[in-house]
């Protein structure tokens, strides 16, 4: 059988080991955490970070593809495994979504609309920003971003100052503030064929700045836009030449979607497709960076819903275990720090 690398231990590579496994591949996690959730399904495990030339040469020896489960990995590491064994997505993928300035006008160039935003690189810029797109608006660092963290609303110019060193006086880009209605995601593959599939995509609600639910159908408001959001998805995914998964994130507005980020992978708001659809996004990932075909993103039912489970939300496993037909998934994560996603249910309604 043919060994697939994966770099990051989190969740993420936890599902795609999992997918993996099923389709009869082994698995190889490359991480730096002490504790490895993603190691626990696979079939082997390095503990390492992504710089030692010894180890990325050790892992492209042993794989016969490797693909990432997080996008904060350096470029460089990336690249050198590309010249010695196929890394999919590339790192054109990588280096355009992990920069939130790249990922705006590689869209934006591809025709997609986005909230007004500027490059800020000095604090001058900032108010310079301010003065162009107004308040309120949101100030977010350039990369390393995640559950709303290295983000900073700013209400008042005169929240400038205090905003700038809140976010660690790091290059960050000022967005205007959206109105929406609400926020959905288009999870999209690509194979190494070119074929394009995408999922119904999920109406994603957030609590605290981290995804709280995903449901699918998505309401009216979303669903009209469905069509444009991934005819754009699609265009995004062939102009990087992306294999694998690809995530994009929008608001739904009365001028149309507004493209918010992208994650060059499976993402938290396509959990519910493990059972929520007949291939879920993790064997679809995996399908498509092994050049396989692509599977059905079809409902297996009438309406799906995913609910994270967040710090002590975890505990409830027993009450929610004895729920009939509820899908429980715990990462094994030891801490169950406030804000740490531990695990999450699907719910299927199939009537
Ligand atoms: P993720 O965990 O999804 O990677 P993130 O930290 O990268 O999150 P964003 O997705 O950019 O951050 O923003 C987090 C949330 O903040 C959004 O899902 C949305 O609810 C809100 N938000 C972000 N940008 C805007 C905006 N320009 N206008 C209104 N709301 C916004
Ligand atoms: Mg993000
Ligand atoms: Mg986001």
């Amino acid at each position: 059988g043919s060994t697939i690398g994966i770099l990051g231990g989190g969740q993420l590579g936890r599902m795609l080991a999992v997918a993996a496994a099923q389709l009869g591949y082994r698995t190889h996690v490359l991480a730096p955490d002490e504790e490895s959730v993603a190691a626990q399904t696979a079939s082997s495990y390095t503990r390492a970070d992504y710089h030692s030339r010894i180890v990325l040469d050790e892992l492209a020896a042993q794989c016969d593809v490797v693909t990432y489960e997080f996008e904060n990995i350096a470029i460089g590491p990336v690249e050198h495994l590309a010249n010695k064994v196929p890394v999919r997505p590339g790192a054109q993928s990588l280096s355009i979504a992990q920069d939130r300035a790249r990922e705006k006008a590689f869209v934006a160039a591809l025709g997609g609309r986005t909230a007004p935003w500027a490059l800020v690189e000095t604090r001058e810029q900032l108010d310079e920003a301010i003065a162009k797109i107004g308040a309120p608006s949101i100030l977010k660092t350039l990369r390393l971003g995640y559950d709303g963290k290295g983000q900073v609303r700013i209400r008042d110019v005169a929240e400038a100052a205090a905003a700038w060193e809140e976010i660690g006086e790091r290059p960050a880009i000022l967005e205007g503030f959206v109105t929406f209605s609400h926020e959905f995601s288009i999870i999209t593959v690509r194979g190494v064929d070119g074929a394009l599939a995408s999922y119904p995509p999920p109406w994603n609600e957030h609590k605290d700045g981290i995804l709280d639910k995903s449901t699918v159908p998505a309401p009216a408001e979303i669903a009209r836009h469905w069509t444009e959001a991934a005819a754009l998805a699609g265009r995004v995914a062939e102009a990087l030449g992306h294999v694998g998964v690809l995530t994009l994130e929008f608001f739904a507005t009365d001028e149309g979607p507004v493209f918010n980020e992208m994650a060059p992978r499976v993402h938290n708001s396509g959990h519910w497709t493990i059972e929520g659809a007949e291939c879920s996004q993790f064997e679809n990932h995996i399908r498509a960076i092994c050049g396989l075909p692509l599977g059905s993103t079809a409902l297996t039912g009438t309406r799906v819903e995913m609910e994270n489970l967040i710090g002590a939300d975890a505990d409830r496993w027993a009450e929610l275990l004895a729920e009939p037909g509820v899908h429980l998934h715990l990462y094994g994560k030891g801490d169950a720090r406030p804000g740490r996603k531990m695990g999450h249910v699907t719910r299927v309604k199939r009537a």
